[in-house]
């Protein structure tokens, strides 16, 4: 008996979701370049539904066609490796499928090159680490929508389930899955970077103990903040090692893999602000000057403001602390979502962003309940500008907006830097400004350079003699 779809890959990810492939009924054969490893995944996590393979011609001839190859290897080059070693082997129509972290642009590639030999090609977001893997990962598929059909039933089945649904839809083709995916990670960097600030201000500024702050936490976590991430800072709060809390003896220097720098560099080259998610980056990037900061402190000197100046008790500030972050959640996603809409005209795909926003509520690192409200949001107002224009986001910021200037406000005057939130303020403020500051931008460039200007008075575009004056 063949199986019904194949893995590549048997490190943490692929294992994981080859077991809960095996789980759900499918006939699974299973391959590692190192070979051993299949004989100690075999040893160690056999599973009736499991069929070894030892060469890459064996796999692919276990497999039940149009067959379907599951690469869940290192992004990059290996991909590419793999799907060279593959052609000679496969049959047209077969469907080889990326499941790793690879850049979009290389599943562009991909496509169009598979494509032209009649082999389907298809990049496919996978998030929730390990434990999602085993148990129920959100799945954003990309490519061919005929091919993905052979794999909508596995992807539905093996994915996270949040309020009855699937947290897997079909995005569009080609690099749409694995754009998305990259998104999905600049967002995520945004959401641990603003729950990273709330907590050093309610620490830093209102000196609340740890206990304190575990259940201020713990209580965000039954509002409209309920998510995975704020569960886990609870969570985080309270644990302790040898009596010390864990929290206060790592070291304030934050590591990341990449995929927050590829959703900057690409929201650069398409022209669009996701400031939060940027100063979310730059945060990683400080963190790690751990030498330079603490000369810093200690050569910059700055005469700060301490909580008891600014006439508010320290429940009040939990308050204020607890809407700023909430209004920047909201543009941190707005940011995201932006981006996608850009992107969708820039690449040719069709979104459905209220399905996106589904997608993540289960099985991810960002799922949140407010993201039923952002689905419902897209749902309403499909083609609105920005997510914060919605009826029901505009109202949610017009009635927390002055706490979040108010705190930014704070932070400021108390000399802590909590970037992610000023750059939110900062981008509502620069949204809700008809008149900007950019005709002293267009008026310095034709000046220096004749650039040209358009007029708020006739149409047209025109160029000024502005040294004429000095020459007379
Ligand atoms: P790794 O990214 O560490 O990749 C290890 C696997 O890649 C091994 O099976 C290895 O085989 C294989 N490999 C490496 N180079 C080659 C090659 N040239 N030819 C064939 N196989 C090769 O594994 P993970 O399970 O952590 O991740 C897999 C993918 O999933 C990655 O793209 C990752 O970014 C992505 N991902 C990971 C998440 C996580 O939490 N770990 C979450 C979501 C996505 P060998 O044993 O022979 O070295």
């Amino acid at each position: 008996m063949k199986s019904n779809i194949g893995v590549i890959g048997l490190s943490v990810m692929g294992m994981n979701l080859a077991l809960n492939m095996a789980d759900n009924g499918y006939k699974v054969s299973i391959f590692n370049r190192t070979t051993s490893v299949v004989d100690k995944v075999m040893e160690e996590h056999g599973h009736e539904n499991f069929i070894p393979t030892h060469s890459l011609k064996e796999f692919v001839d276990s497999l039940e066609k149009p067959r379907r190859i599951f690469l869940m290897v290192k992004s990059g080059a290996p991909v590419d490796m793999l799907i060279e070693q593959l052609i000679p082997l496969v049959d047209k129509n077969d469907i080889i499928i990326d499941g790793g972290n690879s850049y979009f642009k290389d599943t562009i590639r991909r496509t169009k090159y598979l494509k032209e030999k009649e082999i389907n090609f298809l990049g496919v977001g996978i998030s929730g680490g390990e434990e999602g893997a085993r148990f129920g990962p959100a799945i954003m598929p990309g490519g061919d929508k005929e091919a993905y059909s052979y794999l909508a039933e596995i992807f539905e089945k093996i994915s996270a389930k949040a309020y009855g649904e699937a947290c897997c839809k079909y995005l569009s083709t080609d690099g749409a899955g694995h754009y998305v995916k990259m998104v999905h990670n600049g967002i995520e960097y945004a959401d641990m970077q603003l729950i990273a600030e709330a907590y050093t201000l309610l620490k830093r500024v209102a000196g609340f103990s740890n206990e304190e702050l575990h259940n201020i936490f713990e209580e965000w976590n039954n509002s409209e903040l309920e998510s995975y991430l704020i569960e886990i800072t609870s969570n985080i709060l309270k644990v302790k090692e040898d009596n010390k809390y864990l929290l206060d003896i790592i070291m304030d220097k934050a590591s990341q893999k990449g995929t927050g720098k590829w959703t900057n560099l690409e929201a650069i080259d398409l022209g669009v602000d996701i400031s939060v998610i940027t100063a979310a980056l730059n945060g990683r990037f400080m963190s790690n000057l751990k030498d330079e900061r603490i000369k810093g402190e200690r050569i910059i000197e700055a005469k700060v403001s301490k909580l008891e100046d600014f006439n508010i008790g320290r429940e009040e500030f939990v308050g204020l602390v607890k809407n700023a972050l909430y209004v920047s959640k909201i543009v941190s996603y707005a940011q995201g979502f932006k981006l996608l809409s850009v992107a969708e005209k820039e690449y040719g795909w069709d979104f459905n962003f209220s399905e996106i926003a589904k997608i993540f509520r289960g099985g991810c690192i960002i799922r949140a309940k407010f993201l039923n409200d952002i689905s419902d949001a897209f749902k309403e107002e499909e083609h609105i500008d920005n997510l914060m224009f919605t009826k029901f986001f505009a109202n949610e910021i017009n009635t927390r907006l002055t706490d979040l200037r108010e705190l930014v406000s704070i932070a400021v005057q108390s000399g802590v830097a909590v970037s992610a939130m000023t750059s939110a303020l900062e981008y509502i403020d620069t949204y809700r400004t008809s008149q900007s500051s950019a005709n002293m931008i267009q008026a310095q460039r034709d000046y220096f350079g004749a650039h040209t200007f358009e007029r708020t008075d006739k149409e047209g575009s025109y160029h000024f003699d502005w040294t004429a004056s000095e020459k007379n």
